[in-house]
């Protein structure tokens, strides 16, 4: 046996580096189980905006409608349409996605197939260069939200776990609540993304596009936010399984006599 650790008059067991490497396999294991149904999430959206394909002339009407009253146009927004743009990535081109890039005031889409994810961008447009709140910044922790929570399940496999009754520094205090950090990290971007839809659905309403169609807008927009939720919770809750998993296999055990 090798030689025990000491913490407030306790003894511990250490535990051996074959625990930690079937604790490793495990939690890695188990993040993965909790995170396969992200590709799921997203399916209800996927087919959704395929299925408001046939009706994008009116969304394309009521996008450039949607641009002119913004007044986002003289904010220097721009439209990229990605089916022009050679190198531009496949799933823009296709029509699978549209974006809006902050940095080029540049909304990346193809109009003739998904204006109607169009006006949810120019929600985003709208949230970077005209909201008050600090809106704004909501969409500035976007890289660090997904950075943190990355960086959450690192602390949730690598971090060494100390016994129950140690005294806490401050990365163990990461480290024991790093499941609730990772779903918080992501909260800003799903926030943001619900406001994007709100401003774009109202600009949808103000440029004229026929209610049945603001209505298949808010299910869109909706199931879009659903893939965003989900992925903070799921993320959330795979540093939780990894971290419950390696301390089962790293924490010391009490030696009681
Ligand atoms: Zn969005």
């Amino acid at each position: 046996m090798t030689s025990p650790i000491y913490y407030n008059g306790q003894e511990y067991e250490r535990r051996t580096s074959n625990d930690s490497l079937k604790g490793y396999l495990l939690a890695t294991a188990a993040s993965g189980a909790v995170l396969a149904p992200l590709p799921w999430l997203g399916m209800p959206f996927q087919k959704q905006l395929i299925k408001e394909m046939p009706n994008n002339r009116e969304y394309k009407d009521a996008f450039f409608k949607a641009l002119d009253i913004s007044g986002l146009k003289e904010k220097g927004v721009n439209i990229v349409e990605a089916q022009k743009v050679l190198g531009a990535p496949p799933e823009y081109a296709l029509g699978r996605n549209a974006c809006y890039i902050p940095s080029a005031k540049q909304v990346l889409i193809n109009t003739d197939k998904i204006s109607c994810a169009g006006l949810h961008e120019l929600g985003h447009a709208m949230n970077d260069l005209m909201s008050k709140y600090g809106v704004k910044y909501l969409a500035k922790m976007r890289g660090a939200g997904y950075a943190i929570a990355g960086l959450m399940e690192y602390f949730a496999i690598f971090s060494r776990t100390k016994p129950k009754g140690a005294p806490r520094s401050f990365t163990d205090v990461i480290e024991d609540n790093c499941g609730k950090i990772a779903f918080w990290a992501m909260l800003p971007v799903v926030i943001e993304e619900a406001i994007a839809s709100y401003r774009g659905i109202k600009l949808a309403k103000k440029a004229g596009l026929a209610e049945p169609l603001v209505k298949n807008m808010k299910k869109l927009l909706g199931k879009a936010l659903l893939t965003y939720g989900g992925r903070a919770v799921l993320g959330g809750l795979a540093v939780y399984a990894s971290r419950k998993v390696m301390d089962y296999f790293t924490r010391p055990k009490e030696i009681n006599y």
